[in-house]
């Protein structure tokens, strides 16, 4: 079964979306990555999705990666003892870490490690950015502060301390039990939220232990500061800009989005652009043209996939997002100014033998106007050098593991296939051929572009390039 989008769609999960029916209809209508987001529903809620989403796996036959979105130190004011309250700027209001319910004078903030990183001066913002704060006094366990901009503030609103480092672990007491338990259910990739340094991912990956790929959530500008150094530990990036459009003045989010995916595609991880990508559809059947041109920017920028949040997970219209978002994809990925803008960013191969056949096949493939480029990967690493090149051609990854195939169906343009390794030449050729033709790439006497590793059934470096005609007699 063959997608015709290359930038990849993820989509998130929610009470609009917990059925048999709507999860199919998603993935009919283009969704790639299904993302259960563990800031919200139970065990039993992420279980009963991910068992749908296998089950749908095994009835197409088609690799689906399925994301688990960790809550990650999210930092929250308590509850209020009358109801919601309202601060007016210029007047003063105490955060504190007394456990009982606050009022229009102070709120409780439990984190102890905010009180270690703040000083007179520093900026608060409260309910997504809304309200404003600055720190004029401040103890062990309290901040006196000011009001810059008012606002009302209700239970549990989320509190940002943009700018600083906040010494805080990125997998809270409650992550890392959802952790446990994502891995034990099998989940593909991991979302780390609020990464801030390049040791999080580290912290991460020795807990995980190879069981899932890691996707670094950048929504802080420290992490800003040390892009590189993450995006070289991550296996992949989500910009995910809610809460980095609180932390950032929302005019820079664009530019900073831009540097994330150009950062990403010169290391070759991919990365998803995130929030409020259709956002309006939540409760309307169309989206704001606006929108549909942030969606087609991410596109042109040469993202490796688009997210659906709140417009999936509890959304008026969650198939039809998905639709619309595939066909701004496909709208986008037929204009003949794509290739234009998404060959802008020069990428030059990196000296390996991998990146040197990635990029020969890349370049063969146009010349002979090829139908496809077919990739043979244990660990699904040759098959993303290959994305990295953004051939003008579909690229096939054949593996024998079904993990490599499943995370791969987040990375740009492909196609991955469960399948035994090559065992010889002829072979690679037969199975290469089968899987072009049976999943509509390519029909017979098309030429095709396959990169494997010899010896065969051994993981190691890819060291072959073959050009071959699709060969449909010998299967
Ligand atoms: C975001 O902030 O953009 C984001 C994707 O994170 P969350 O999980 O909080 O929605």
């Amino acid at each position: 079964m063959r997608r015709l989008h290359r930038t990849k769609i993820v989509a998130t999960l929610g009470p609009a979306s917990s059925s048999w029916q709507v999860i199919a209809d998603l993935f009919e209508a283009g969704v790639d990555v299904f993302r259960l987001n563990f800031s919200h529903g139970s065990h039993d809620d992420h279980r009963a999705n991910f068992d749908i989403i296998r089950q749908l796996e095994r009835e197409t036959g088609r690799p689906i990666a399925v994301l688990m979105d960790l809550q990650g130190p999210k930092l929250r004011v308590g509850t209020f003892k009358d109801g919601p309250v309202t601060l007016v700027a210029g007047d003063s209001f105490r955060l504190d870490r007394a456990d009982v319910p606050g009022d229009a004078a102070r709120a409780t903030l439990p984190h102890r490690e905010i009180y270690q990183a703040i000083a007179p001066g520093t900026g608060l913002l409260l309910d997504d950015g809304h309200i404003r704060l600055t720190v004029r006094d401040c103890g062990p366990d309290f901040a006196d502060c000011e009001i810059l901009t008012g606002g009302v503030l209700s239970d549990r609103k989320g509190v940002n301390v943009p700018g600083v480092v906040l010494p805080l672990s990125p997998l809270t007491a409650k992550d890392q039990k959802d952790l446990q338990f994502g891995l034990g259910l099998g989940i593909d990739w991991c979302g780390l939220s609020f990464v801030q340094r390049p040791e999080d991912i580290a912290e991460a990956r020795k807990l995980i232990a190879g069981r899932a790929a890691i996707i670094a959530k950048l929504e802080k500008p420290a992490a800003i500061d040390r892009l590189e150094e993450i995006v070289e530990l991550s296996d992949a990036i989500m910009v995910a800009r809610g809460d980095l459009g609180v932390e950032m003045l929302p005019e820079d989010v664009p530019v900073v989005q831009k540097r994330i995916i150009r950062a990403c595609r010169q290391a070759g991880k991919p990365v998803v652009v995130a929030t409020q990508m259709l956002e309006s559809m939540i409760d309307a059947p169309t989206p704001t043209r606006a929108e549909v041109s942030d969606v087609a920017t991410a596109v042109y920028d040469g993202a490796d996939a688009v997210m659906l949040s709140g417009e999936t997970a509890m959304g008026k219209y969650p198939v039809e997002t998905a639709a619309m978002m595939n066909r701004i994809i496909e709208r986008v990925e037929r204009a003949p100014n794509y290739r234009k803008m998404l060959e802008a960013e020069e990428l030059e191969p990196e000296a390996t033998a991998a990146d040197a056949i990635s990029a020969a096949a890349r370049q063969v493939a146009r010349t002979l106007s090829a139908a496809a480029i077919v990739t043979f990967t244990t660990s699904g690493s040759t098959t993303l050098r290959a994305a990295r090149e953004r051939p003008d051609v579909p690229i096939i990854c054949l593996t024998p593991v079904i993990e490599t195939a499943r995370r791969l169906a987040v990375a740009w343009g492909v196609h991955p296939v469960h399948s035994s390794d090559a065992t010889n030449f002829q072979d690679m050729v037969v199975k290469a051929s089968h899987f072009a033709v049976a999943d509509g790439f390519a029909k017979a006497n098309d030429r095709i572009i396959i990169t494997a590793g010899v010896p065969f059934g051994t993981p190691g470096a890819t060291n072959v390039l073959r050009i071959t005609r699709v060969d449909v007699g010998r299967r």
